[in-house]
């Protein structure tokens, strides 16, 4: 079977309509053999305003339903998922390039968050604040916010879509879901997945969640208007300057998760096979499309020559090759703008005295799919593209001696979203997560960059966009606060003491 045939089979078996994944104008291509596996009929403008006039009327409605019992429809989302997951996890295989034990992790994501959301649902609190009033209750509520619109990249492509949907829908919100243009079969599979969730559920009115299927002109379409006031936008920090700006100069609430360039330290004290394992999988894993991958090594001068030995040879040594019919830990990149991307980067990187290991493109699935044996670069310092996110799997190594010099040399580069040290230093390690050590949204401690759980706030600070989505209290993004006085007094005391002569 090709793989336009497996997706064909695995869509219709999902939900989806035949025609809205055939004969449209905006191609779809599997990563994995290069191949074009969709013709999808796409959005415009109109269509983009339309839908947020719907999902405007679904909001009236959707917002008086009592939180609880929002949540009844994630725990049948959550179902569905289930019962979905193979189908589903293939799908992201196929379309995102992924192992087949990662497109299912990410599904299994989208079921853990939507069993967090279903306890969130009846944990929606606010506060009571003490008053300075006599004869006074001063508390906060929390109410719906509206429509949210959510944008995403292509390389989690159904995950980061529950971790807004199942947070929104709870929050009493529709949702517009604007997927990458390189992930959009996974998009529509994940909406029918929805639609049957919704079947089973008694109270939901029309037009709770809508996908739009477009380039970035339609996700800009949410972004402008002033009827979406939650834009989620996830992907490059190049978007997010441009989207940032456009939210913010109509006054909308934005969550921004962008690009990261996330680094890990290694210590003197360092358990160091522990470093390396993690080291190897966060820096390789994914083919480097994580936007937690490890992009920057600093090593300890007395611990390098242990270190990079050891990388060398698991760079060496790691299967490159098509996700779906071998084990190979490196699947393919997406396309052959990634591919041009790193290749670019290893020149810059030479030029500024680099050593370049490996790096070299694998010949997996002939010319149409971009697959390439991991780069391991050593470092003269922090120059050149070490600064900046590729999106390809290339770790920069680079040495130091000084621990508050490799705090400085950690946090200076724009992003700043995942972190990790390897120490058994008890002071270095508290050093790393407090005040003045890792500026990220994310630290870590023996362990890697990637794999965060759904229970803890994600995101990341300064280029990285600050945004938080998933667990924690992330929620408060999804709703509007408002600040209740009720006076059950007889008396009206006014500020500084004013009066007025109306007895
Ligand atoms: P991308 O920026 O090219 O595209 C992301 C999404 O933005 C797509 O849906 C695209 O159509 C849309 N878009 C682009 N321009 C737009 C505009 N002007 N207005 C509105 N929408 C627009 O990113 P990508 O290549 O799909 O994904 C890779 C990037 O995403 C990497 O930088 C990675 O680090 C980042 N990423 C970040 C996170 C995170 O949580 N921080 C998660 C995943 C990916």
């Amino acid at each position: 079977m090709t793989l336009t045939t497996e997706a064909k089979s695995l869509l219709l078996s999902l939900g989806v309509a035949e025609a809205d994944f055939s004969g449209g104008t905006m191609p779809s291509y599997s990563p994995v053999t290069g191949e074009q596996i969709a013709t999808l009929p796409v959005d415009t403008p109109e269509t983009a305003a339309a839908a947020i006039e719907r999902a405007k009327a679904a909001f009236k409605d959707w917002r008086l339903v009592p939180a609880p019992k929002r949540g009844e429809l994630v725990r049948l989302l959550g179902e569905e998922l289930r019962a979905s997951k193979e189908a589903l996890g293939k799908l992201v295989s196929i379309e995102a390039g992924k192992s087949p034990s990662e497109g299912l992790g990410e599904v299994q994501e989208m079921i853990d968050i939507c069993d967090f959301a279903v306890g969130l649902s009846r944990q929606l609190y606010g506060l009571t604040i003490a008053t300075e009033r006599p004869g006074h209750r001063m508390m906060e509520t929390w109410h719906p916010l509206g429509v949210v619109g959510v944008i995403s990249a292509f390389n989690f492509p159904v995950a980061v879509w529950s971790w807004n949907t199942a947070l929104a829908l709870v929050c009493g919100n529709p949702v517009i879901w604007k997927p990458s243009e390189k992930s959009p079969l996974t998009a529509l599979a994940s909406q029918a997945i929805l639609n049957r969730a919704l079947a089973r559920f008694d109270g939901a009115p029309e037009n709770l969640s809508q996908v739009l299927i477009g380039t970035g002109e339609i996700g800009n379409a949410l972004v402008e208007s002033p009827d979406v006031p939650l834009i989620s936008a996830t992907g490059s920090t190049r978007m997010g300057r441009i989207v940032g700006p456009k939210v913010a100069a109509r006054f909308g609430r934005s969550i921004l998760e962008l690009g990261g360039n996330n680094a890990g330290i290694v210590c003197p004290s360092a358990d160091l096979d522990m470093a390396l394992r993690a080291v190897a999988f966060g820096a390789m894993g994914t083919a480097g499309q994580r936007c937690t991958t490890m992009r920057r090594l600093f090593v300890h001068e007395s611990v390098y020559d242990q270190i990079v030995p050891g990388l060398k040879k698991a760079y060496a040594s790691v299967t490159v090759g098509n996700p779906l019919t071998s084990s190979a830990l490196v699947g393919p990149l997406v396309d052959k703008l990634a591919f041009d991307g790193m290749e670019a980067a290893l020149e810059e990187a030479k030029a500024a005295g680099g050593v370049v290991h490996g790096g070299a493109r694998a010949d997996v699935e002939g010319d149409a799919a971009y697959y390439v044996h991991p780069a391991l670069v050593e470092m003269p310092s922090q120059t050149g593209p070490v600064t900046e996110e590729t999106f390809a799997p290339i770790l920069y190594v680079m040495k130091y001696t000084d621990f508050d010099e490799v705090l400085e040399q950690h946090n200076a580069v724009g992003a700043g979203l995942s972190s990790s040290i390897f120490t058994t230093d008890l002071r270095e390690m508290e050093t790393f997560l407090s005040a003045r050590g890792s500026d990220c949204g994310i630290a870590n401690v023996n362990i890697g960059t990637s794999g965060a759980e759904i229970g803890g706030a994600f995101g990341g600070e300064k280029e990285t966009g600050g945004g938080r989505e998933s667990g924690s209290d992330a929620w408060r993004a999804y709703m509007r606060r408002a600040t209740n006085t009720i006076n059950y007094s007889r008396e009206l005391p006014l500020a500084q003491g004013v009066t007025f002569d109306i007895d």
